[in-house]
């Protein structure tokens, strides 16, 4: 089960607008989101891939509940193959969990894969879980909210690195990895 080529993966990266702020740990979750999610980004544009980032940057919005409506309309209107939800965790955990809202479907399959490669970084897999949260329940598509790591872990936050997570989340969905580093960062 691969994504094909061409197709658009949508995405956002959690919080980074108001009054939806993002944990604070050892990082801030939402500086580590804005990294990982726009590599995402720039990765699966070099593999063929279409996005569309979800993503409120820094709008105002009445509650936090805005902020999650506007990024399933965007969602929804572009759509994609594939919704990602990136979050950093916060709150005395350490590893990787993704959530869903159904058991047994595409979601599932895709987090299961997502909660794989980032374990193979060496984060502890703390597994897929399932839930009604707003961003999974009211999309469309296929949808994971990726809890990357603990913000607040020493463990985590000495082992992160926004482009490893980055290729582990692209390589689970599409298969591949074709993603460099150095590239990236020279331009
Ligand atoms: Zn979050």
């Amino acid at each position: 089960m691969r994504i094909a080529k061409g197709s658009t993966i949508s995405g956002d990266a959690g919080h980074n607008c108001y009054p939806d702020v993002g944990a604070k740990g050892i990082r801030f979750e939402d500086s580590c989101t804005r990294a990982v999610w726009n590599l995402i980004m720039k990765g699966l544009q070099e593999l063929g891939y279409k996005t569309k980032d979800c993503t409120p940057w820094e709008k105002n919005f009445n509650s936090a509940g805005a902020s999650k409506g506007y990024r399933v309309r965007l969602a929804n209107e572009s759509n994609s193959s594939l919704h990602l939800s990136i979050h950093f965790n916060a709150g005395g955990g350490r590893g990787v969990e993704c959530w869903v809202s159904e058991l047994g479907g595409r979601s599932e399959k895709f987090a299961y894969r997502i909660c794989e490669e980032i374990s193979k970084l060496g984060y502890v897999n703390r597994g897929v879980k399932n839930s009604n949260l707003y961003v999974t329940k009211y999309t469309n598509m296929p949808c994971v909210l990726i809890e990357c790591c603990f913000i607040d872990s020493q463990e985590d936050m000495e082992r992160y690195d926004p482009y490893t997570i980055a290729q582990a989340i692209i390589k689970a969905i599409t298969g591949e990895a074709k993603f460099n580093k150095e590239e990236s960062e020279s331009g």
